[in-house]
């Protein structure tokens, strides 16, 4: 089964297509260290790695996050570890 986030529209939709592609991955036993979530860039990302927008709900692979949230992970250390 494939998951087409790359056809749909909206925030909403989105998120619901990748909670629905983690569902099918927790009911075929895949262990949480190895879910994998695909950005809307269609990027397949382990889940551990996916960084989630705590506005959309959204999960994305680093690049998109960057261009997301407006700033680059070294950024956001930088200013959160002060
Ligand atoms: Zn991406
Ligand atoms: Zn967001």
């Amino acid at each position: 089964m494939s998951i087409e986030i790359g056809k749909k529209e909206t925030p909403l939709e989105i998120l619901a297509c990748q909670v629905q592609f983690i569902k099918i991955q927790e009911r075929d036993k895949v262990p949480s260290e190895h879910l994998k979530i695909r950005c809307p860039c269609l990027k397949l990302v382990r889940w551990i790695d996916a960084f989630r927008c705590l506005y959309c709900g959204i999960f994305y692979c680093r690049t998109c996050a960057e261009k997301h949230f407006g700033q680059t992970v070294e950024e956001y250390k930088a200013i959160n570890t002060q």
